[in-house]
């Protein structure tokens, strides 16, 4: 979904409300992404807020079995249409995390694209199905395998060592 920005800009207040819904393929589900958005136009500043309600389908790092995990992301992010000198930047304070993305001049953007990636940036590094997982025996295997690496025996004993 492509939002144009002068057909915003050309509207009185200047903004947009976007109830969008749509599967994202890479998130490997059928459920849409959802979301409610609000797109204002302050100057060279595109300021999009609101929030997105999205499932994926990730795989466990412990057990290596898929799992789905909602998300629920409040977004308040920007694009600038050109540079923005210092002044105005200053007067345009943002959230710490925000991001701030130049569109160099472009007058569209895609929605689906700025959802995709606010989803993205809120997966954690380490993906674990459930807070009681303690994986499966594909993994001990390889963990066991592993540690009779004869390299490692030496860690093996500082580590009995210390259990002791
Ligand atoms: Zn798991």
């Amino acid at each position: 979904m492509n939002i144009i920005i002068s057909d915003i800009e050309n509207k009185e207040d200047k903004s947009l409300e976007i109830n969008f819904s749509e599967i994202i393929e890479e998130f490997n589900t059928k459920t849409p992404v959802k979301a409610d958005l609000n797109v204002q136009i302050a100057g060279s500043i595109i300021r999009i807020k609101g929030k997105i309600h999205a499932e994926v389908n990730l795989v466990c790092d412990l057990c290596l079995k898929d799992f789905t995990k909602i998300f629920d992301i409040e977004v308040d992010e920007a694009y600038i249409k050109e540079n923005l000198n210092s002044s105005q930047q200053k007067e345009f304070e943002l959230k710490e995390d925000s991001f701030v993305e130049d569109l160099n001049g472009k007058d569209e953007i895609d929605i689906t694209d700025f959802v995709y990636q606010c989803v993205i940036l809120n997966i954690p590094n380490k993906l674990v199905c459930d807070i009681n997982c303690n994986g499966d025996g594909n993994i001990n295997k390889y963990i066991k395998k592993e540690s009779s690496d004869p390299r490692l025996e030496i860690f093996k004993t500082i580590k009995i060592e210390k259990d002791n």
